[in-house]
């Protein structure tokens, strides 16, 4: 039997790749050989599970033939440790091998843990994805708005302006790949050797490279800074909506693509309207004169006020529609519809005269109206 990578790392199979980077981070702390209590064998376990599950290509495969794939007789001397070890073909963009060692390298402040000759240098890789929430009030919602989010993330590096290169270091052609920026690698697979070229991973793809690395960024060609980033919100989001902003994530490190920025939106309730799909309902109280006999009422709508008019003989809990005045579709702009529930409001005092008054009206059948001297 395979190891059971994701039993290694305490988490489920429908880990996220942000909880398994987490689940391996408190690990690698936790027995981490350089602690006290550290234990190598199961360091290097959790890093062996972490390179197979941290990498999106050989989770899937993991996932796909993992557990059975030993017993079931693979190609022969197949490993899971040298799996493992391999490096993923997509692995540059999509958070593969270099990723963890940096990972490392910021808890630990080392380099090379594990030996077998590996340099740390690495090719581009994508920068995090951020996630952050705004709240909104109702009417922006309905209207749209715009936000002004301010917050940490790795700016360009001030000194290199990006290049991770000393300035005025001396730049050679890339010994490891001879100036051709790119590095054709065999990786085993479960469908045997496939051969495949990957942007260099000690110039980045560029072919060149400086002698000195940026003493201030130390080459990663980025530094910790803060963004303001003013962000629009659509007319119609709901509450809970996610948008995605692309490029708007932290930097990718060597030429890397920025990760994207995921902003949740979260709508403060209104007392007066409530959401319902693309229309908005609200209520309005009426007397029962003017339900009785029909006419005009203002109405306060998140367009303005209007008047509504009342049909003659409303009955309470009559609904009215008033056309567009309710929530845009987020893609088109069409309105929904505002519903007005009337509430009529039954008289609590009435005059003498009054009150003869509407003995005059008439009554269902079976209906009495005696009246009591008391009142
Ligand atoms: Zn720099
Ligand atoms: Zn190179």
């Amino acid at each position: 039997m395979a190891k059971d990578y994701y039993q290694i790392l305490g988490i489920n199979k429908s880990a996220s790749p942000e909880d398994i980077k987490k689940a391996f981070r408190k690990l690698a702390h936790e027995h981490h050989p350089d602690k006290k209590g550290g234990n190598e064998g199961k360091f290097k376990e959790i890093n062996e599970a972490y390179q197979v599950l941290g990498n999106p290509d050989k989770r899937q495969q993991y996932d796909q033939f993992g557990a059975n794939f030993e017993s079931a007789g693979g190609p022969g001397g197949f490993n899971w440790q040298d799996f493992a070890r391999a490096q993923g073909a997509g692995g540059f963009n999509q958070g593969g091998f270099r990723v963890d060692f940096d990972d490392l390298g910021d808890i630990f402040g080392l380099g090379d843990i594990f030996g077998g000759g590996r340099s740390r240098r690495a090719g581009p890789s994508r920068g995090a994805d951020m996630a952050f929430t705004t709240a909104i009030d109702f009417r922006e919602s309905v209207f749209g708005t715009e936000k002004i989010l301010r917050f940490e993330k790795n700016v360009i590096c001030s000194k290199c302006a990006g290049s991770g290169a000393e300035p005025g270091a001396k730049i050679t052609t890339c010994a490891t790949c001879g100036g051709q920026g790119r590095v054709e690698q065999i990786q085993r697979t479960f469908m045997g050797a496939m051969r495949s070229v990957r942007p260099c991973p000690d110039c980045g793809g560029e072919g060149k490279r400086a002698e000195k690395q940026c003493s201030r960024c130390k080459g990663r060609g980025s530094e910790p800074g803060v963004k303001e980033l003013k962000v629009k919100i659509p007319a119609g989001i709901a509450d809970g909506q996610t948008i995605e902003l692309a490029g708007e994530g932290d930097l990718g490190v060597k030429g890397g693509s920025a990760g994207s920025l995921f902003l949740t939106v979260r709508v403060r309730p209104d007392k007066v309207f409530k959401r319902q799909g693309h229309d908005l309902l609200t209520q309005k109280q009426i007397s029962f004169a003017l339900a009785t006999l029909g006419g005009r009422v203002p109405l306060i709508t998140l367009d303005g006020e209007v008047q509504l008019k009342i049909p003659a003989s409303t009955q309470s809990g009559t609904v009215i529609k008033l056309e567009s005045k309710g929530v845009p579709h987020l893609r088109g702009g069409r309105r929904g519809d505002l519903l007005v529930t009337v509430k009529v409001i039954t008289p609590a005092k009435l005059s003498k005269k009054e009150r003869e008054a509407l003995k005059e009206l008439p009554t269902e059948e079976g209906e009495k109206i005696v009246l009591v001297s008391w009142l």
